[in-house]
Formats: structure tokens, C-alpha cells, sequence
């Protein structure tokens, strides 16, 4: 079959096309007829060898996918071969056939194509945590959306409005502010407008957001904490800017400010979380209230560009690799 190798960590043009044997199921895992694989922020800086865990080599990218039952290995119950499931894997799914654990098969609605189906569990489960079990998020609430005509905010902006909340978006152009509008974010704002901190503080009604989903990091992280309301909750769920950001604990002191981490891979652990997350989304999802946002679709032999125009902030939506 062909599969996107990586033999050494670096930019995006270090994945190679290759013909590989197709991988077997072990005991516990299915092997699933690849259809299309979401691509995340955490694809490009695991290549690159900066992701939270360490990338070993030779591998096959893709964590998020989706595709139809092929074969199921010893022991799994309940999955027939022919079903379309998404999947939330390690590694592996650049590629015509993977292999995943069967605790990672996310069952999914009819009503989603292949490509909504691969664009879903890591955004949408992300966001969930990130505005409900972490975030505390309630309906009335303000909460500001960062990057959020990417992946990760189509699904913030359209699940926090699901929920009741009032987003303020912030993205860097005209045209993915509009994405955002569109997806029923309240106020808008280019996150360069020089008086962008004033201006979120006062769309929350001039005191300040009371839930920030941080995922820019360096600079933009302090700028959190200054549009933050008093008591209010920073979920720090990414650094796209691949900057260190500078945390004084005193000034979480004056405004009793609370900041908290999000690793979907290490909360996926926790069952109950994600069983709530689970029910509350795929209700969600069935009933078409919140719709995951297909962007940019690339062919497998594309998959270094498709990384790249990720990187160069050319994407908006899940970007989606088609083996
Ligand atoms: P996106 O589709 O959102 O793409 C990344 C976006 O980040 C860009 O489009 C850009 O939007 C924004 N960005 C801001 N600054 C930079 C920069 N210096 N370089 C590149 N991009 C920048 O990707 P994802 O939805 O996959 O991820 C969004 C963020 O959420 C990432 O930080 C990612 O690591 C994180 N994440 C974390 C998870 C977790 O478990 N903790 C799970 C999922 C995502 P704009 O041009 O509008 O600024």
C-alpha cells in the first residue's frame, strides 16, 4: 500500500510517499480502509520533533481518520467489518490502510461524510473540554476564541454558540473573521488591531472575558491573562506560535485568575469526561446543530504541502489528506 514515511524529524518536506506492507491488527485493534485523515497543528510539530512527546522514527504521521472496517483482530467486540468509523490513533493514518486500538474508534452519525466524519474527534472533543469540563463554560458566559477560523476554533466558535455562550473571535484576516461570523461568533476581531486587549474587554461587556481558549502562546499568552475578567478561567490548550510564554503567578493573584492545561490525549484517559463529552456532542452532531468544517483537501502524495500551507496559516477548517 502506499504511506507517507518519515525517517528523519524536520519542515514538512521530509514526508515521502512510499509503497510499505499493509499493517495487520493485533489483538484489540481493527484495521480500518483509510478514507481521510484530519490533520492537526500537533501533526506538523510532532514531523518536526517539537511536539509533548517524542516522535520515533521511521513512522507514518495521522492520529485523526476516518474509513470504513476492513479487518478486526482477536478480541473486539461489536465492530463489523463495512462500518464507516472516525478514529483517534497515535500514528499511522497517512496512509491506505491503519491500524488503531478499538478503544479509538469513535462512532459517527450517517448524515457526515467521510471528510466531516476525519474532521471531528480531535477539534470537537478539544473544544468540548476546553469550554465545558475545564472551561466551566455556562450559557451567557463571554468566552474568547483565538485562531478561530482554523480547525480547532470553527469548532470552538460553533460549540460554545450550541451552549449558549458569546464568542468573540479573534483570527488574522478579514476573510477568516468572516468564517467565524459566519459560524455565529458575536464580535470579531483581526488579532493584530492594535487596540485589540481594549476592545475584547469591552465586547464582554467592559470587564474583561470571563473563559480565554489560549492557543497562540508566546506574547499573545500575557495578552490573555490582560483581556481576562476578574476570576477568570485561561485554558491553555495550544502554542501556535512556537514562543515561550513568561508566567508571573503574582498577577494570577491580583485578579484570582486560574490557569489551566488541556492535553486531549491525556483526558481521553478519563472515562467519565469523555463519555460526557461523547453524549453531548454526537447529540450535537446527529441533529445538525454543530457541522465540522472540511477545509483544504489534499491527495496522500500532497501531504508535505498540505503540512506546509497548515504551518503558513493558509488554512481555514480541518484540513483533510485523501488517500
Ligand atoms: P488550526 O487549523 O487552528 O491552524 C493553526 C492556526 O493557528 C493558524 O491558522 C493561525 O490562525 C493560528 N496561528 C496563530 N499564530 C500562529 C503562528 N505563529 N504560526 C502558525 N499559526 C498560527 O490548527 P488546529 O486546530 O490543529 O490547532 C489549533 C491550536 O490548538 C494549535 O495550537 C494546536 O496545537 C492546539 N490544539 C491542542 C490540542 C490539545 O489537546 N491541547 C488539541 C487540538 C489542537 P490565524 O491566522 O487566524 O492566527
Amino acid at each position: 500500500m502506499k504511506a507517507i514515511r518519515v525517517e528523519r524529524l524536520g519542515p514538512p518536506d521530509v514526508m515521502q510517499l512510499q509503497e510499505v506492507p499493509a499493517p495487520h491488527p493485533g489483538p484489540g485493534e481493527v484495521r480500518l480502509r483509510v478514507e481521510a485523515v484530519g490533520i492537526n497543528f500537533a501533526d506538523v510539530l510532532a514531523v518536526a520533533g517539537e511536539y509533548l512527546t517524542r516522535t520515533r522514527v521511521p513512522y507514518t504521521p495521522g492520529m485523526e481518520f476516518a474509513g470504513i472496517v476492513d479487518t478486526v483482530g482477536e478480541g473486539v467486540q461489536g465492530v463489523q467489518p463495512g462500518q464507516r468509523v472516525a478514529a483517534l490513533g497515535g500514528s499511522g493514518a497517512l496512509a491506505q490502510y491503519a491500524t488503531v486500538n478499538a478503544a479509538g474508534l469513535i462512532p459517527v452519525p450517517q448524515r457526515l461524510s467521510a471528510a466531516q466524519a476525519a474532521a471531528f474527534p480531535v477539534s470537537y472533543f478539544t473544544a468540548y473540554h476546553g469550554l465545558k469540563t475545564l472551561g466551566r463554560g455556562q450559557a451567557g458566559e463571554w468566552v474568547l476564541v483565538q485562531a478561530a477560523a482554523g480547525a480547532l476554533g470553527t469548532a470552538s466558535v460553533q460549540l460554545a454558540k450550541a451552549l449558549g455562550l458569546n464568542v468573540v473571535a479573534l483570527a488574522s484576516t478579514a476573510e477568516k473573521l468572516d468564517i467565524a461570523r459566519r459560524l455565529g461568533a458575536d464580535v470579531t476581531l483581526l488579532q493584530d488591531d492594535p487596540a485589540r486587549v481594549q476592545k475584547v474587554r469591552e465586547a464582554a461587556g467592559g470587564t474583561g472575558v470571563p473563559l480565554i481558549l489560549e492557543v497562540v502562546g508566546g506574547k499573545r499568552f500575557q495578552e490573555s491573562l490582560d483581556m481576562a475578567a476578574h476570576r477568570g478561567r485561561v485554558i491553555v490548550i495550544g502554542n501556535a506560535s512556537r514562543e515561550q510564554a513568561g508566567l508571573r503567578p503574582v498577577e494570577l493573584m491580583k485578579r484570582n485568575l486560574t490557569v489551566t492545561g488541556l492535553w486531549l490525549t491525556s483526558l481521553m484517559g478519563d472515562r467519565e469526561a469523555t463519555a460526557e463529552a461523547a453524549q453531548a456532542l454526537g447529540e450535537l452532531v446527529a441533529t445538525g446543530r454543530v457541522v465540522p468544517q472540511v477545509g483544504p483537501t489534499y491527495a496522500l502524495a500532497d501531504s508535505a504541502r498540505a503540512f506546509q500551507d497548515l504551518l503558513d496559516r493558509k488554512t481555514t477548517g480541518k484540513v483533510i489528506i485523501e488517500p
